[in-house]
């Protein structure tokens, strides 16, 4: 390699520069299950990064619905739109507080990697399906994804990322069968995992305000409620006197989703420098350090139940959701009970997976539109 190129060895140099001692270090990571050669220039965590976009359920989430809006609208989110904002947040976040911004990137980015069709309606139905074998979980089917269901590699399954992205990935240990050795969990994950949570929550509460707002489910006047809308909406109402309603929604919103990034920076900074973890395994071992002050939590615990009351459980959206739980219900009866309308590559998994795991696997890997044509496919052949 050109020695005017930065290699994985300057990245390391920088990393141990740039960041703060509470930090993951690529440099120092626990590795990956099988054995790889290093990326000459491109560190460990950034690699996992690229496998994770690269990988086919990663292009899957552009088609599977984040809340599950009745309304056509291209400009509603989808898994794969929430999926980029939250990592947007993760990069703000990890950069102001000196941890691993590539870590904190490749735990969101794969996040919601093994979210079913139709959004948590979809999630819900799945585990009622598998009851007494196993149930379903998106966090364990995320790992899944990562460590077992991809496949494009020659010598293992899955994309055999670092210890400390599957940390991250896996959140709250690990209490099932899992197909490869998960990594040990201290009583926190890491700074970068609890920023890659964060993150997530921080994006959907903004953007499901946003397209609740849009979707008309929502209207400006039911959030006087919520203090945190009013707090940034009072100071938009101050300095943008003209401007039209549509421009003070999408102002208010950029001012509440800065008010909980900036909190979080600062109430994680006040935290970090009253216990000074001198090490990310510290930081594994403190009092969750990574989290609002008291005063915006409470706030955002608020606005969570405002948007569950309002969005989540409005009739219309659990409407939709019911149709949904049909549409997964009938597509796992008809697998189960005849395994000849399953592609080939499904049933060949029978034996290693067990036949409900694959069946799952393959229904959860599905997207909206997939699952609605394969159910109209059945009926259409008379099934
Ligand atoms: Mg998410």
């Amino acid at each position: 390699m050109h020695s005017w190129i930065r290699s994985r060895d300057d990245w390391a140099e920088e990393e141990a520069a740039r960041l703060g001692p509470w930090a993951e270090r690529a440099a120092d990571s626990r590795g990956r299950v099988h054995e790889e050669t290093e990326h000459p220039y491109r560190s460990a965590f950034q690699r996992d990064r690229d496998r994770i976009v690269h990988s086919r359920a990663f292009r899957r989430l552009e088609y599977k619905t984040q809340v599950f809006v009745p309304h056509e609208d291209d400009h509603f989110r989808n898994r794969l739109t929430h999926t980029l904002e939250g990592s947007q947040v993760a990069r703000t976040l990890a950069r102001a507080l000196r941890v691993n911004e590539d870590l904190a990137e490749a735990i969101v980015l794969a996040h919601d990697l093994g979210h079913t069709p139709f959004g948590h309606a979809g999630e819900r139905a799945l585990h009622a399906l598998l009851e007494g074998a196993g149930g379903f979980d998106h966090n364990r089917q995320t790992l899944r994804v990562v460590d077992w269901l991809e496949d494009r590699y020659p010598n293992f399954r899955g994309l055999n990322l670092t210890a400390e992205t599957r940390e991250g990935i896996l959140k709250h240990g690990c209490h099932w069968e899992h197909p490869v050795a998960v990594p040990d969990l201290g009583p926190n994950p890491s700074l970068e995992a609890q920023i890659a949570d964060a993150s997530d929550e921080i994006a959907y509460v903004s953007h499901d305000l946003d397209d609740g707002l849009r979707s008309g489910l929502l209207e400006v006047a039911m959030l006087d409620r919520v203090v945190l809308w009013q707090g940034a909406r009072a100071q938009i109402d101050r300095e943008m006197l003209g401007a039209s309603e549509s421009t003070k929604n999408a102002q208010t919103i950029r001012g509440l989703l800065n008010t909980l990034v900036t909190d979080w920076v600062e109430a994680t900074a006040a935290r970090l420098a009253e216990v000074q973890p001198g090490s990310a395994t510290d930081v594994r071992q403190a009092d969750r350090l990574g989290g609002h002050s008291e005063a915006v939590g409470n706030a955002r615990r608020d606005l969570k139940r405002f948007l569950f009351e309002n969005l989540y459980d409005h009739p219309d959206v659990l409407r939709v959701s019911r149709e949904a739980e049909q549409v997964l219900g009938e597509l796992y009866r008809r697998y189960t009970s005849d395994e000849n309308l399953l592609p080939a590559q499904v049933r060949a998994r029978f034996d290693e997976d067990g036949e409900l795991r694959a069946i799952a696997d393959y229904i959860a890997g599905m997207t909206d539109r997939f699952a609605r044509a394969e159910l109209e496919k059945l009926d259409g052949s008379g099934v």
